[in-house]
């Protein structure tokens, strides 16, 4: 069975789509079956990973919304033992359209369930939102990583984050399990990026990632070749630390 793990932050650009494109290329580099799910409507993972969002016939949005069967819309990607389940700007429409319907919060999960013996990991890229589509994440996972930009204000909106994680672990999945904070985007040239760690350190401890992701100019390239930064430059600090990120989850168990 398959460790579903969300990645989640409500603010936009703190590197959740960067990490779930990345970390689920190096798990699959590290022989791992993996499955990245696009639960964004900007649909930059999908992007990230080289599909072309004009190919696709069927997204997320059908899975969640029309019952569609998850396994015709997963799709293979270049990286070996990488697939995706793809989103498109139709997304947008899901979080008003389920508010009606049965069950909402629980729509990812019934979908996951399908197809969860074929992977190792099933990594979910949330949108910069609390709303119903990172509920569904939440909901669908056993554990939530929470990437954290080395920046003024980086704690800021993390109590929200952690109580919606509340609420779901009290309502609607008890499972649920903090699996890190990562740090992102550190710049090691200012003194802040030094503060920020240590804020964090002091506020989540142990939980926090021992591998900090740097400012790398290659991962912010990366997306744009359609390719993770493992097969787009190898041997950049963006492939070295992403590997050992990858690491780091398959030791958490
Ligand atoms: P989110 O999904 O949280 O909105 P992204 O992963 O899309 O954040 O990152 C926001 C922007 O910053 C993107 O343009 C991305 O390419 C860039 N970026 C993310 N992480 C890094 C990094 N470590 N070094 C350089 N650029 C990064
Ligand atoms: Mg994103």
């Amino acid at each position: 069975m398959g460790k579903v793990i969300a990645i989640a932050n409500q603010k936009g650009g703190v590197g959740k789509t960067t990490t779930a494109v990345n970390l689920s290329a190096c798990l699959a580099a590290q022989g791992q079956r993996v499955l990245i799910i696009d639960v964004d409507p900007q649909g930059n993972t999908t992007s990230g990973v080289g599909i072309d969002k004009g190919d696709i016939d069927e997204c997320i949005y059908n899975v969640l919304v029309e019952d569609a069967d998850p396994k015709k819309v997963i799709q293979p990607t270049s990286t070996e033992r990488l697939h995706i389940l793809p989103s498109t700007i139709q997304l947008a429409g899901a979080e008003i359209e389920l508010v009606p319907t049965i069950s909402r919060e629980v729509r990812l999960k019934r979908a996951i369930d399908q197809v969860t013996k074929d992977y190792d990991y099933i990594i979910i890229d949330c949108p910069p939102s609390l709303g119903l589509l990172t509920i569904n994440s939440l909901t669908a996972a056993d554990s939530v990583l929470i990437p954290v930009q080395c920046e003024y204000y980086a704690l800021e909106g993390l109590s929200q984050l952690l109580n919606t994680v509340r609420l779901v672990q009290k309502h609607l999945n008890q499972q649920l399990a903090i699996e890190g904070v990562l740090l992102t985007m550190l710049d090691a040239r200012t003194n802040l990026g030094i503060q920020v760690i240590e804020e964090v350190k002091k506020y989540f401890r142990e939980k926090v990632f021992q591998t900090i992701i740097p400012r790398n100019v290659r991962l912010g390239e990366a997306p744009s070749h359609g390719e993770p930064i493992i097969t787009y430059d190898p041997r950049s600090k963006g492939a070295e630390v992403y590997t050992e990120l990858a690491k780091e989850v398959v030791s958490n168990g």
